[in-house]
């Protein structure tokens, strides 16, 4: 049997372990702390379709050079880091699409739905 390794006990790593407990994986969650206290601790509970916001919009193109500039206080741009993952980087980019928006959004809107 495959033991798959999952690096942090939050709410997404736990959630992923679950899942592929549910596959027949036989899974280790691995954390740096002793329980968990970082930020799925703290959180209000609520799930709600209104939390369904896309960062990759269609304004995202529009205010490119302030971002890739490091000129607007809401994005710090790691340059390395999108050279190294220049495939996610521009896939990221062709979804903020307005074209692309709505099928983004529906699938987005089916995690708020499955729970
Ligand atoms: C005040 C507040 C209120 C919120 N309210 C809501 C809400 O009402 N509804 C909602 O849907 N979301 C809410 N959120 C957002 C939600 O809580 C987070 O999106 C979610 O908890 C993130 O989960 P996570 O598993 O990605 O991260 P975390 O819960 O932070 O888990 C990451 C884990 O990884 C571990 N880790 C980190 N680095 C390493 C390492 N190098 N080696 C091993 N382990 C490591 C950490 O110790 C931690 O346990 C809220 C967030 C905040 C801050």
């Amino acid at each position: 049997m495959i033991n798959v390794y999952v690096i942090g006990a939050g709410i997404v790593g736990v959630s992923c372990a679950l899942n592929l407990l549910e596959k027949g994986f036989k899974v280790t969650l691995i954390d740096k702390e002793n329980s968990v206290k970082e930020t799925s601790f703290g959180n209000a509970g609520v799930i709600t379709r209104s939390s369904a916001y896309l960062i990759n919009n269609k304004n995202l193109i529009p205010n490119l050079k302030k971002y890739i500039f490091n000129k607007n206080p809401a994005v710090k741009l790691n340059h390395l880091y999108l050279i190294k993952n220049i495939n996610w980087s521009s896939q990221f980019l062709y979804q903020s699409l307005e074209k692309n928006q709505k099928e983004t959004l529906a699938i987005l809107i089916q995690l708020f739905e499955c729970h």
